[in-house]
């Protein structure tokens, strides 16, 4: 696997428009710093730690997102510098997220992580949490957070036209919500999953494997 034929290959599918979030996780600084040095600036990573040790070995310009669930105590290691938490999930870690964006002066930008997929899975808001807290937002209850988008994952599966059902459950609350205040990102999409995301309305997509390849959780 060519790292560089795989990350053209990847950027050639994406119409302009669309963000490419490079998802690092598992991945060594070196191999990150492979992708930057193609022009990729935008990066993810699920877990604070592993977030913490590579930020230092790497150019400060990248723009780092969060995309794994964060606990309220770590919130506190990644304001000074992460880009965007993209896995909101509760009013505690927006409070918490303001509260310690303020500390550092600025303002942090965040995606409400809304559950869409029919498999059971721990983290996500529901539909209508989202909303709630959406409203709270607008009302000014989380000064220095700005909710900039929603974010979601399909249903593990090979069924093409379940995994567009759920896209387009987020597509529909993405519309509702950017009524009362305007959003600029519906993040949906990964390695296998990006061009159904896509066509259904998503303009960020987060990818690892295609990029990075397999990950080896064994090390
Ligand atoms: C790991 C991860 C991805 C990327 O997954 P790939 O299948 O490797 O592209 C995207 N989003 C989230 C939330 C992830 O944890």
């Amino acid at each position: 696997m060519d790292i560089k034929e795989n990350y053209n290959a990847i950027k050639n599918q994406l119409p302009a428009e669309v963000q490419l979030v490079a998802v690092s996780k598992t991945h060594p600084a070196e191999t990150v710093q492979e992708v930057y040095d193609l022009g990729q600036k935008v990066f993810g990573e699920n877990k604070v730690q592993e977030l913490m040790e590579k930020y230092p070995l790497l150019p400060k310009d990248i723009q780092w997102h969060l995309i794994g669930h964060l606990q309220t105590n770590k919130v506190k290691y990644i304001a000074p510098f992460i880009d965007t938490i993209q896995s909101v999930d509760s009013e505690k870690l927006l409070i918490e997220i303001s509260k310690e964006a303020g500390k550092n002066n600025r303002t942090i930008k965040v995606l409400l992580q809304v559950k869409i997929a029919a498999e059971e899975t721990k983290f996500g808001l529901e539909i209508a949490e989202a909303k709630t807290l959406f409203q709270q937002y607008i009302d000014g209850k989380f000064p220095n957070v700005e909710i900039t988008g929603l974010m979601g994952m399909a249903t593990f599966t090979d069924d093409k036209e379940q995994v567009k059902r759920e896209f387009l459950i987020l597509k529909r609350l993405f519309d509702e919500l950017n009524q009362l205040k305007t959003l600029e990102t519906l993040s949906m999409g990964m390695s296998d999953d990006f061009p159904a995301a896509i066509e259904c309305g998503a303009n960020s997509v987060r990818v690892g494997s295609a990029i990075f390849g397999r990950r080896d959780y064994s090390k």
